[in-house]
């Protein structure tokens, strides 16, 4: 399955997926983006560092969102 770029929402555990989410605009800080979740409506602010990978199906990825069951987090190879 291919891997796209996202970040979680901690509260509902949906993942959210830069470029397909509608939750997520750029900010006025450099680097920075706001995560607003469509579904429990938590506001966050992330850089785009912190974003992960994550392995989920194009389909998934065009919705903009994975639930708990859909995505799987690529372990990051650093110690
Ligand atoms: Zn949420």
């Amino acid at each position: 399955m291919p891997v796209h770029m996202g970040i979680m929402c901690e509260k509902c555990r949906r993942v959210h997926f830069i470029g397909t989410s509608p939750g997520i605009k750029p900010v006025p800080t450099p680097g920075m983006y706001a995560l607003t979740c469509p579904f429990c409506l938590e506001t966050k602010e992330f850089r785009k560092e912190t974003v992960r990978p994550y392995r989920i199906s194009d389909e998934v990825f065009k919705s903009g969102y994975a639930n708990e069951l859909e995505y799987q987090l690529i372990p990051s190879t650093n110690r």
